[in-house]
């Protein structure tokens, strides 16, 4: 269930911490919209009834065409865009079949711990890599 904080409606979403070799998964959000070109850790909006494990297949599903099992919680950040507050939370995934397609994204990387700091995140996603680069970045 999304939380009303005071005024403030935390949408909920998830974020995948797609692992394999050392490397990370992340994606580019496309040119135009909602945060036009920005790098993410793949995920989404959790619907209505929906818990975030079920929400993390479903939009890796619908985004890149893999089936997932969805992991223990990595960690989460709330982010106040000017389109709305989110809580983004970020749990392991591990990827169990399907050939990767790029559905919604422009552009998807396997990127080694360590170059993260390269790519321009979305903002909520920032302290998403600086987590993962403190406990896997060597
Ligand atoms: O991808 P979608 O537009 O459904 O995401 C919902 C909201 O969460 C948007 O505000 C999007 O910018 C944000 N988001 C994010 N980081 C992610 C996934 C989504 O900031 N990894």
């Amino acid at each position: 269930m999304n939380r009303k904080v005071g005024v403030i409606v935390l949408q909920r979403v998830t974020a995948a911490i797609l692992m394999r070799d050392g490397k990370v998964f992340i994606a580019k959000r496309k040119a135009n919209g909602l945060l036009a070109g920005k790098w993410e850790f793949p995920g989404g909006k959790i619907e209505k009834g929906e818990s975030p494990e079920e929400c993390l297949k479903r939009e890796m599903r619908e985004e890149f065409h893999i089936e997932v099992s969805v992991g223990a919680f990595f960690g989460e950040s709330i982010y106040h865009y000017e389109h709305g507050a989110i809580h983004l939370l970020a749990y392991y995934v591990q990827w169990e079949k399907g050939e990767f397609r790029p559905l919604v994204h422009d552009e998807f990387k396997w990127v080694p711990v360590a170059e993260l700091k390269e790519y321009g995140f979305a903002p909520a996603d920032i302290p998403l890599a600086e987590k993962l680069m403190k406990v896997l970045g060597g």
